[in-house]
């Protein structure tokens, strides 16, 4: 009887797999049906100094609207995207966007931004991923220390060799790069080491938990590590007056969340940042 029950549960499990692998590549058509009808938007979020509270860059956020106005969150469609490869034809699409959008904003007089490009693993494992980065910046004139590249814990993890390679080669040709997320992954400190990094981004776990004794000491224990090694440090998910006292207080030097912009569509960016230049 006990041997019966297993077997019926265990049906119901791979059914639910099913309905679920299902579920995902359905999404996963859309996905890549929408971006070649060149339905992605990229959105961009300010990124604030807490020197002067100019804003000093944005980073580019992907979003994937819906016919009934909604959004589906890249935590959903971005790891499908990477599991089928298909980030690396999206990433491209990423970056040329935000190249197009960073020369754009220096016609408009805003020409000291830099602009911020999340990059996944299936870009970096493909070979021609650095060239193509060095052909977009000359093909839109960008100067290449606006271009910031942004690299998770797993990113480097998963293959430190690759990566390291990569981002040396676009760092002497002058891009910038961010470790994104630092202190949710576990990566090894001496990839910092290795690694040519300009700036560590705090996570926004940390930041939502600064008031409490773990997350106050990890975020000040991140911002010190950035200072020591000569790094620009971010934080990200500010949401609150007392969030940005504390991290200011660490000596933090940037920040960015909702408390000053959420990401917005390029002409909203713009009208932003004219706003905040008259303020
Ligand atoms: P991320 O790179 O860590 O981006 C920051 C995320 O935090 C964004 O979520 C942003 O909207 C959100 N955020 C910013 N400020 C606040 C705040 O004050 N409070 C809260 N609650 N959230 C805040 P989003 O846009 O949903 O993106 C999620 C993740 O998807 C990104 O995390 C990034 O890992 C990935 N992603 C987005 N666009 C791209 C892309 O173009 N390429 C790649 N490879 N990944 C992307
Ligand atoms: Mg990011
Ligand atoms: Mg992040
Ligand atoms: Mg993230």
């Amino acid at each position: 009887k006990a041997k019966k029950q297993i077997g019926t549960n265990y049906q119901y499990y791979i059914a639910d797999m099913e309905e679920e692998m299902a579920e995902r590549l359905a999404l996963l058509r859309m996905l890549r049906q929408d971006f070649s009808n060149d339905r992605l938007e990229l959105w961009y979020q300010p990124q604030v100094s807490l020197k002067n509270h100019q804003v000093v860059g944005m980073e580019a956020l992907l979003r994937w609207p819906q016919a009934n106005g909604q959004f589906i969150s890249p935590a959903v469609f971005i790891p499908l995207a990477e599991y089928s490869g298909l980030i690396v034809e999206i990433g491209s699409w990423v970056l040329e966007q935000a190249c197009i959008q960073v020369k754009k904003l220096e016609q408009q007089g805003f020409s000291e931004l830099r602009i911020a490009v999340n990059v996944s693993m299936p870009q970096f494992r493909n070979h021609g991923f650095v060239q193509s980065v060095i052909d977009c910046v000359n093909r839109y004139q960008v100067r290449p220390a606006s271009l910031e590249l942004e690299i998770t814990e797993s990113v480097v993890m998963d293959e430190p060799k690759i990566v390291i390679e990569a981002l040396q080669k676009l760092k002497s040709f002058g891009i910038k790069v961010a470790i994104d997320d630092f202190g949710i992954g576990f990566s090894s400190l001496s990839y910092l080491q290795q690694l040519p990094l300009d700036r560590i981004k705090v996570d926004r776990a940390f930041i939502r938990d600064i008031n409490q004794a773990v997350g106050e000491v990890i975020a000040e224990t991140i911002i010190s590590l950035g200072k020591r090694l000569h790094l620009s440090t971010i934080a990200e998910g500010v949401e609150t007056k007392e969030q940005e006292q504390a991290v200011k207080a660490m000596g933090c030097d940037e920040v960015q969340g909702f408390m000053y912009a959420k990401p917005m569509p390029p002409d909203e960016l713009l009208l932003f940042l004219q706003q905040q230049k008259r303020d």
